[in-house]
């Protein structure tokens, strides 16, 4: 089969589109046939190799994909061949303490596919059961496998772990990217007054139509300054923050008393100031956020597929053009997802 690989880490110049050797499925496993993958900014650092990232290579890349079952292991018991399924890319060992207590995100063992291990950018990919979710009839492929990771993400940062609440005001940074448009559907569904952030006039208005209240031009604007102006000097409850190093120091400007900063990410690097005076004076919280469990994931794809949250696909691009997808992510082009498709089933 052909696949998108690399064999070292490096620019974008190392990817490649190739024969790769046919993946089997183990017993707890199922063959998908991969209609469509999407593409995370988890798939640049992959790219050019993490701390303590040790990769098998040649290395498939690609947390993200949706297909059809062609065969499942022996022990497989929720599938079988035919179903339409998309992958939830978070795997745990589901004997860790964490795990027994039905934290699954938290796992000692926890690791991403396409990230610590064999990702499902090629035309086949072999899954554990576990990590795969039924896809209804009538939803689009792109949209399956561009919903999981970040819908999955904003969900469990804005109800888990940030608690938030009707009425509550939260700031989305970067909301043109996938967790941040994400974000901004979940808020206003559960109710929040949203603001959001983006670079360009054109992110925001897609912003605002998928639920942003207000709008920050991050690039013309100090966004602290503007939300202190917009809620007339108290704050906001709540930012989404996966930018790191580059926005956290106006992250903790732009809380209420008491607010809290919810992080997914660190894009920008992970070691900004820590504010610690604002933090005891004002009682603010930093929450951190991964993935999430697999019943978090249930509930908002089942949102996902009954079309009250939509990924929108910014680009869709044949596997055989996964550099041009890292570009896109890379200079923070567009709006929302980036997808590729196998080019044995890319139709333009
Ligand atoms: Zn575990």
């Amino acid at each position: 089969m052909k696949a998108v690989q690399f064999s070292e880490h490096g620019d974008r110049d190392v990817i490649e589109y190739d024969e790769f050797p046919d993946p089997t499925p183990d017993r707890d496993e199922v063959l998908v046939d991969v209609k469509a993958g999407a593409l995370n900014h988890l798939d640049v650092w992959t790219r050019k190799g993490l701390p303590g990232l040790d990769l098998d290579m040649p290395h498939v890349p690609g947390s993200d994909a949706a297909g059809v079952v062609l065969e499942v292991g022996e022990d497989v018991t929720r599938f079988e061949p035919g179903d339409r399924v998309a992958v939830s890319a978070g795997v745990y060992c589901g004997k860790c303490e964490f795990c027994r207590d039905g934290e699954y995100s938290l796992c000692v063992n926890y690791h991403i596919i396409g990230e610590h291990v064999r990702g499902v950018h090629g035309e086949r990919a072999a899954v554990p059961e576990d990590n795969l979710v039924e896809v209804p009839t009538g939803v689009e492929w792109e949209t399956a496998a561009a919903a999981p990771l970040v819908f999955q993400t904003a969900w469990r940062m804005l109800l888990n772990r940030g608690d938030l609440d009707a009425g509550e005001k939260v700031l989305v940074l970067g909301a043109s990217g996938g967790v941040g448009h994400a974000a901004v559907q979940i808020a206003d569904y559960a109710g929040a007054e949203v603001y959001a952030t983006a670079s360009s006039d054109e992110k925001l208005s897609y912003a605002e139509e998928v639920g942003a209240d207000y709008t920050i031009n991050y690039d013309a604007n100090d966004f602290a300054a503007e939300i202190r102006e917009l809620t007339g000097k108290r704050g906001v409850d709540m930012v989404v923050d996966h930018v790191g190093a580059a926005t956290y120091p106006d992250s903790i400007k732009s809380l209420a008393k008491g607010g809290r900063v919810v992080t997914c990410g660190a894009t920008t690097g992970p070691n900004p100031g820590a504010s610690l005076n604002r933090i005891f004076w004002n009682q603010l919280s930093v929450i951190g956020s991964t993935m999430a469990n697999p019943g978090e994931v249930d509930d908002v794809l089942e949102l996902v597929w009954d079309g009250t949250f939509e990924p929108r696909i910014r680009e869709t691009l044949p596997m055989s053009e996964t550099a041009s997808a890292h570009e896109l992510l890379e200079e923070r082009e567009g709006f929302g997802k980036v997808v590729v498709v196998p080019d044995s089933e890319y139709d333009g």
